[in-house]
């Protein structure tokens, strides 16, 4: 992004008289240097931004406009997972309708598995395999040719090179139609393809032999959205996805005794089902309570799955609609518990499927009904059927749609939190679909300030905004390891601890700030407009600062370069407490960049308490001190943001005593 310089045109702007060169990247230092601190600057809209709100796309209000449209595909998947050979096998048929106004010369489809093959530009270390591989590609019944190209997301000038071929580099595949796909029209794709499934110290996906888990596993179409047109960046590892919006009908074929836990809703029960496993899960959809579909001595076919007898395999049939991805965990050793939440007016499924060992995942199905349950009140009711937590190899948390991987070894309070954190994914991104690659910090940071939210409530000893809890932020917030939020999740220094401090840690804190400053009427009416107004859209960082600019009815530009845009530290110190007959003056020093307002609290010898609150607008006057004036009385102790709402980096100067 270009901060820097929008940053230099605002000190241009409010400095007027005073000659101005380029200052220094480091903010901090040209403070010093200067005396005159970093002025926040305008929020500048980048063109295409401006084109959409012009076009009807998008509004300055934070809404999306009149115009707004997404392209969607209907998925027809059938997948084989042959565990012994470690090889996935699928034939997909894509239905790609194109709503836009634009007539497309070229179809852009993502092929993640391919950040496991040799010689792609990774940063992260994967243990290579051959990646995908493409048995077949045609669109409406015409094998394509495979044509020797670099695959972009640039536009695409001039007549497309190749008609009826289609080329892949990268985690990209570019398909050429021989006529160009109009405004309105539908096209069919179908690919043929297998790969080896990665083994165990990869990230997001693979296998360690008793659990399988598929992520990035079938050609997905990339998004084609209002202010990009194709929006297909290659997958390199960190950075994490921009997905359009599909309906999903995959079935999956895998020995009989394994388990199966997706996206979507079991379409064929009996096939796959004992009778008496169908009876639990019918009980476990009408009760809160936890019921063990598959126990440890159920597990197995003719127990847990039908015995197959003749064949060695079962098809498991899953339908999902309206989600952004599909994927899928398997084993023959887990077991199931299962029980159901309530969403609004309904009640959705909610699995665990682990392996016995896993002894703390007795509680799964009871975290991830809390989490289900807790969201729907905070934000907007679980639009979904089910939610399947599924327990698999090593790497933390990952979301899916209706289901989360959950890896490694965690306390109870650990496995609550991953489990709180991957579920209330299921908001933000997977219903507000934003472009991760681009903005982490938006989908991370939200879902980051859910789980303190989450923890709070089911932990309510455990006070998780005090700062002793949010030490992630402490611990870099104002360092040099301090970095803006606003910066795509691949540009981070690799392996250093940027990437995921500017775009979960950082963004929680500073969101919490935000509440702190708006109040929490206002602060939650404006993240629930936003849920609302994006679900199933793709908002941009825009889109949430004029949504909660229109609902809060004031100008946050202010608030929003500091938190987002730059790497600047707060720190509030009680200079000075001088009493007169008349009155008590505090001194307030604001010592670092991040300008914050001042929220004060003085206690009077007689117990009562004064609450003073001054706006930034001193600190963007320039000034380094604030005076803030208190009534005639008796001052015994001040204290600086007592409710711990700003992200003060040195709170030991937040107090004063009489005493002192
Ligand atoms: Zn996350």
């Amino acid at each position: 992004m270009n901060d820097r310089c929008i940053l230099v045109a605002a000190l241009l702007l409010v400095l007027l008289a005073v000659p101005v060169q380029a200052q220094p990247a480091d903010a901090e230092r040209s403070a010093t240097m200067t005396e005159r601190r970093p002025i926040p600057y305008p929020v500048t809209l980048p063109a295409n931004v401006q084109q959409a709100i012009a076009n009807g796309t998008r509004t300055a209000s934070g809404a999306p406009g009149p115009n707004y449209w997404t392209n969607t595909a209907h998925y027809d998947i059938e997948a084989t997972l042959n565990p012994a050979s470690e090889m996935l096998r699928g034939e997909a048929t894509i239905r790609y309708h194109n709503a836009s106004p634009d007539t497309l010369r070229r179809l852009l489809v993502h092929l993640r598995q391919n950040v496991y093959r040799d010689g792609v530009v990774r940063n992260r270390s994967v243990a290579v395999t051959g990646g995908m591989i493409l048995d077949r590609v045609a669109l409406n019944g015409t094998t394509l040719d495979a044509a020797n190209m670099q695959v972009s997301d640039e536009p695409m000038r001039g007549d497309p090179p190749v008609p009826n071929a289609y080329a892949v580099s990268d985690t990209r595949m570019a398909v050429y139609p021989g006529a160009p796909v109009a405004p309105g029209d539908t096209v069919r794709l179908d690919v043929a393809w297998h790969f080896e499934v990665p083994g165990p110290n990869n990230f997001r996906m693979g296998q360690d032999g008793e659990t399988f888990y598929l992520g990035y596993w079938y050609p997905q179409m990339a998004v084609y959205d209002d202010l990009h047109g194709w929006r297909a960046q290659p997958y390199q590892g960190d950075g994490e996805f921009y997905m359009p919006w599909g309906t999903y009908d995959v079935s999956i074929t895998v020995p009989e005794g394994w388990l199966v836990g997706a996206t979507g809703t079991l379409q064929n029960p009996d096939d796959v089902l004992t009778e008496s496993v169908q009876a639990r899960l019918d009980r476990a959809a009408q009760t809160d309570s936890i019921v063990t579909v598959v126990s440890e001595q159920q597990r197995g076919a003719g127990s847990a799955t039908v015995d197959a007898s003749d064949r060695p395999t079962l098809t498991w049939r899953f339908h999902a609609e309206d989600v952004r991805d599909f994927a899928f965990g398997t084993s023959a050793q887990y077991v199931w518990d299962a029980t159901s939440a309530e969403t609004g007016d309904e009640r959705a499924l909610v699995h665990s499927l682990y392996r016995p060992e896993k002894t703390l995942w007795t509680r799964s199905a009871e975290y991830a009904q809390f989490s289900v349950e807790h969201l729907s009140d905070m934000l907007i009711a679980y639009p979904y059927p089910q939610m399947t937590v599924v327990e698999g190899i090593s790497i933390g948390g990952m979301e899916y749609p209706m289901i989360t991987l959950i890896g490694g070894d965690y306390d109870a309070q650990g496995l609550f939190s991953v489990t709180y954190h991957e579920i209330s994914h299921m908001w933000i991104p997977m219903v507000v679909g934003t472009d991760e690659k681009t903005y982490a910090w938006m989908d991370e940071g939200l879902t980051e300030f859910n789980e303190s939210e989450g923890e709070d409530d089911f932990y309510p000893e455990m006070d998780a905004w005090d700062p002793a809890n949010q030490g992630s932020y402490y611990r870099y917030g104002g360092t040099p390891n301090d970095a803006p939020s606003m910066r795509h999740a691949d540009r981070y220094p690799v392996h250093g601890p940027e990437r995921v401090y500017a775009s979960y840690s950082k963004p929680r804190v500073m969101l919490h700030a935000l509440r702190g400053i708006l109040g929490d009427d206002t602060f939650f009416a404006a993240y629930r407009t936003f849920v609302e107004r994006w679900a199933f859209k793709h908002p941009t960082p825009y889109d949430l600062f004029h949504t909660v600019e229109d609902v809060a009815e004031r100008d946050l530009d202010w608030f929003w370069t500091g938190a987002f845009y730059e790497a600047w530290a707060l720190d509030h110190s009680i200079q000075d407490v001088t009493s007169a007959s008349d009155g008590t003056t505090v001194t307030v020093a604001d010592r670092r960049n991040l300008m914050m307002p001042v929220l004060l609290t003085a206690t009077y010898a007689d117990g009562s308490t004064v609450q003073r609150r001054v706006g930034v607008g001193t600190w963007m006057e320039g000034a380094r001190t604030a005076e803030v004036p208190l009534p005639a009385g008796t001052v015994t102790r001040v204290e600086l943001d007592p409710e711990q709402f700003l992200p003060d980096v040195d709170r030991s100067n937040n107090v004063w005593t009489a005493d002192e």
